[in-house]
């Protein structure tokens, strides 16, 4: 598996605002925010995405979800959020490895773009 932005970001190869980190995940700030508040949830785990994940990531897949309600919590969205997978070209991926964005402080639309 090719490596890719966010493999440089989990071994502190190049910077990003981490704001939380565990044994098998990272977040950190996108660096080009859609929303007031713009959070990435990966795995340490270089899935490249949702697509490839197996029954093997099924532990791996629920510790990002709650991770990411963990995360939106601490940044203070108790008005609610969006959780967003992209997975692939049609969907609009650009990050080979597996990510959920947190999107909050202001009101999503539907649908989306
Ligand atoms: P996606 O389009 O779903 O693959 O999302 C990739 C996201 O990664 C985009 O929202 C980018 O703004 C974000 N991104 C790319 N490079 C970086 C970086 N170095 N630090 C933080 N976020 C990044």
């Amino acid at each position: 598996m090719s490596d890719t932005i966010f493999g440089k970001i989990i071994r502190r190869e190049i910077p990003a605002d981490i704001v939380y980190e565990d044994d098998l995940a990272l977040a950190f700030k996108d660096i080009a925010p859609q929303a007031p508040t713009h959070i990435l949830v990966i795995p340490k785990k270089p899935i490249s995405q949702l697509e490839e994940a197996t029954d093997e990531d099924r532990e791996l897949l629920g510790h990002l979800l709650l991770t990411a309600k963990k995360v939106a919590e601490d940044a203070g969205l108790t008005n609610g959020y969006r959780l967003v997978i992209n997975n692939g070209p049609d969907g609009g991926q650009t990050v080979d490895h597996l990510h959920c964005h947190i999107l909050g402080d202001r009101q999503m639309q539907w649908p989306p773009g």
